[in-house]
C-alpha cells in the first residue's frame, strides 16, 4: 500500500523495555493534497495520534475506509488495541497538570496560532472530507469554516474564564473561579469530519483540559490533520490524543475513571447508550443526537426565496446534515401548489463527485445508508405517499462512479405522522411534504415531534413570526432562515430527543460544561485581630 502517510521506523524506549514502534507522517501537506479521487496505489494508512506522534497501530482488526463516490478503499483505520487506548488515556491524564498550569495567555496564544493554521489548511482539510465523506468541495470548506469559527471564538477565553469576586465582609473577599475538569473524550459522527471535532477541541484546549478524541471510523482523515495542526500550533505532547475504532474504543473511553466528561455527536442508539453508561460512571455528558427538522411555509411568504431555501436546506450535503430540512409543512392549498416550483428547482441540482465543481450533492456515506433510505421511500409509498420527484436508481454517467452510493433529490407528498418517511430520520436527500389547513396545526405538528433540533418558518408577517417563535417547542428556530444554526458566540441548542445533557456544545454553555466552579474566601485583615475571652463557636448572626 503506497501511502499518504510515509512509514518510518523509530526506536522508542518503553517502560522497562526496549521496543520498536512505527511512527507515521501524514503525507498530505498544506500544499499537497488530493484534488480528485485516488487510485489503489495511493491508498494510505490512518495513524493514531499519541504524545504528539502519529503511530501505526499494532491492531489485528482494521476497517476499510471507502470513497463513497466510487466505493473504492482509500485507507484503513485500526481498532486501537487495549494497550494503545491505555497509552492515550494515560498520556492525556499525565499531561493535564502541566497543561492547566500554562497561563491562560499562553494557551490563548496557542489557540490564535491554531486558528491561523486551520485557515491555511482549509482546502487540505476540505479535500480529505470530499475523499472520505463525499460532500462537495465547497460544502466541505463550509464544514471546516463552522469548526474554525468555534476555534476563533475560543480565543475569547481571557474573558470567558474571567472570575468574579466580592468583598463579602470587612476585609473578607470571596472569589469564584472556573477550573478545568481533566481528561475529556469526544466521540464524533461521520457527517461533519472537521466541524464536530472542532466543536469541542478548541474549548478543551483553552480551558486547560486535555482530550482523547475518537473520530468516526468512516472519516478519520480530517481529524488527523487537525491533530497535526495542534502540534504545529505548540500544543504540548499528551494534551491532544486521537484513537480509533468502534464499540470497544467507546466502551473504554466512557468507563475509564480518568475521563471526566464525554462530548458525543451522533445517532440516537449510540447516543442514548453512551449518555446512560457514561453518567452511570460519574461523568458529565453532552450528547447531540438525531433530528427531524420542519420548514413551515405560509401563503404570505416570498415564494422565490422559499423555493430556493427549501431545496438548499433539504438536499445540501445529500441531506446528511443534522439540521437538514427533512419535512416541509405547507399551510393551506396555495402553498401546496408551490410544490411544482420546488420540484422544478430540485431537478436543476446535479448529483456527482464532490471534486467536480458542477456538483451540488454528493453520494450517501455507504451502500447500507443508500439501501435504508430507498427502503424507507418504498415503504412510505406503500403507506400512501406520492412521489413527486424520484431520486432512486440514479446512475452516474461516468463509469468511474458506477459503484457510488447515489440517491438524487427525492420529494414525497401526502406524508403524515405514522409513515416511515415522517417518523424516521432518513439522513438522505429526501423531502417529505405534509399539508395542513392552519398555522396552528403546523405548530402543533412540530411540537408533537419527538425531536427538537431545528425548525423554520417562511412568512412576511411579523405577527405570525412572533406567534411562531413564542409557541414553537424546538431548540433552534429560524424565521426566513432555513438552517438556523447559531454562530459560536451562542451555543448549539437542540432540545427534546435531539439532545441529552444539561449544557450544550460551545458558547457559554460549552465553557461551563468543560469547567467546574471553585469559590475561595480569604481574610486579610487591615486591623489587628482583637481576641475575645473565649473562642466563638456559633454560626455568625451579624450581617
Ligand atoms: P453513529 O451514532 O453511528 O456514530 C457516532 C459515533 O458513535 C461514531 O464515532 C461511532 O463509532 C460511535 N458508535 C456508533 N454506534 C455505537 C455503539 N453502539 N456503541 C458505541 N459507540 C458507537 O452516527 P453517524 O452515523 O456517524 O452520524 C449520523 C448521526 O449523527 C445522525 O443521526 C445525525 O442526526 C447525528 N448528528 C447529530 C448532530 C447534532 O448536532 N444533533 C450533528 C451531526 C450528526
Amino acid at each position: 500500500m503506497r501511502s499518504f502517510a510515509t512509514l518510518r521506523r523509530r526506536q522508542l524506549l518503553g517502560i522497562g523495555s526496549r521496543r520498536l514502534r512505527s511512527t507515521l507522517t501524514l503525507s498530505t501537506t498544506v500544499h499537497q493534497y488530493p484534488h480528485t479521487h485516488i487510485s489503489k496505489e495511493e491508498q494510505y494508512i490512518t495513524p493514531s495520534f499519541v504524545n504528539n506522534e502519529f503511530i501505526k497501530s499494532e491492531a489485528k482488526t482494521w476497517y476499510d475506509i471507502h470513497d463513497p463516490a466510487t466505493n473504492e478503499v482509500v485507507s484503513t483505520v485500526a481498532q486501537s488495541t487495549p494497550e494503545e487506548l491505555e497509552e492515550a488515556i494515560s498520556s492525556s491524564d499525565s499531561a493535564f497538570n502541566a497543561w492547566r498550569e500554562y497561563s491562560v495567555i499562553k494557551r490563548q496564544s496557542i489557540a490564535f496560532k491554531f486558528v491561523e493554521l486551520l485557515k491555511l489548511n482549509m482546502d487540505r482539510l476540505a479535500s480529505m472530507i470530499v475523499l472520505e465523506q463525499g460532500k462537495t468541495f465547497q460544502d466541505a470548506r463550509g464544514d471546516v469554516l463552522r469548526g474554525l469559527q468555534v476555534a476563533e471564538a475560543s480565543c475569547n477565553v481571557t474573558n470567558d474564564l474571567m472570575s468574579s469576586s466580592l468583598e463579602v465582609a470587612s476585609d473578607m473577599e470571596t472569589k469564584m473561579v472556573r477550573e478545568p475538569l481533566g481528561v475529556i473524550t469526544s466521540i464524533c459522527p461521520f457527517n461533519f469530519p472537521a466541524m464536530v471535532p472542532l466543536w469541542s477541541l478548541p474549548l478543551v484546549l483553552v480551558s486547560g483540559n486535555t482530550i482523547v478524541l475518537k473520530p468516526s471510523e468512516r472519516v478519520p482523515g480530517a481529524a488527523m490533520i487537525i491533530a497535526e495542526l495542534c502540534r504545529e500550533a505548540g500544543v504540548p505532547p499528551g494534551v491532544v490524543n486521537m484513537v480509533h475504532g468502534k464499540h470497544d474504543t467507546v466502551n473504554k473511553l466512557i468507563k475509564d475513571p480518568r475521563i471526566k466528561a464525554v462530548t458525543f455527536v451522533g445517532g440516537d442508539g449510540a447516543g442514548k447508550y453512551i449518555y446512560e453508561e457514561a453518567t452511570r460512571n460519574g461523568k458529565r455528558v453532552q450528547a447531540n443526537l438525531g433530528a427531524k427538522n420542519h420548514l413551515i411555509v405560509l401563503p404570505d411568504a416570498d415564494k422565490a426565496h422559499f423555493v430556493n431555501a427549501v431545496n438548499g436546506a433539504a438536499f445540501g450535503a445529500a441531506g446528511q446534515r443534522c439540521m437538514a430540512i427533512s419535512v416541509l409543512v405547507t399551510v393551506g392549498k396555495e402553498t401546496h401548489g408551490w410544490l411544482d416550483d420546488v420540484v422544478a428547482d430540485a431537478k436543476k441540482l446535479t448529483v456527482g463527485s464532490g471534486f467536480d465543481s458542477k456538483t451540488d450533492l454528493g453520494p450517501l456515506i455507504s451502500p447500507e445508508a443508500l439501501e435504508r433510505a430507498e427502503m424507507i421511500i418504498d415503504d412510505s409509498v406503500k403507506q400512501g405517499a406520492e412521489i413527486m420527484l424520484d431520486g432512486r436508481g440514479y446512475k452516474h454517467p461516468n463509469p468511474q462512479f458506477t459503484k457510488g452510493n447515489w440517491l438524487g433529490p427525492t420529494i414525497l407528498k401526502n406524508i403524515s405522522p405514522g409513515m416511515r418517511a415522517y417518523d424516521e430520520e432518513i439522513f438522505g436527500p429526501v423531502l417529505s411534504v405534509v399539508n395542513v389547513d392552519t398555522f396552528d396545526e403546523a405548530i402543533q405538528l412540530v411540537n408533537s415531534n419527538k425531536y427538537g433540533n431545528g425548525v423554520s418558518l417562511f412568512t412576511s408577517s411579523g405577527s405570525s413570526a412572533q406567534k411562531f417563535t413564542k409557541n414553537i417547542n424546538c431548540g433552534q428556530v429560524g424565521v426566513n432562515v432555513p438552517i438556523p444554526v447559531p454562530l459560536p458566540m451562542f451555543s448549539f441548542t437542540g432540545n427534546k430527543a435531539s439532545f441529552l445533557g444539561d449544557l450544550n456544545f460551545y458558547g457559554k454553555a460549552g465553557m461551563t460544561f468543560l469547567t467546574q466552579p471553585k469559590t475561595i474566601t480569604t481574610l486579610w485583615k487591615t486591623t489587628p485581630f482583637e481576641p475575645s475571652s473565649k473562642p466563638s463557636v456559633s454560626m455568625p448572626t451579624q450581617t
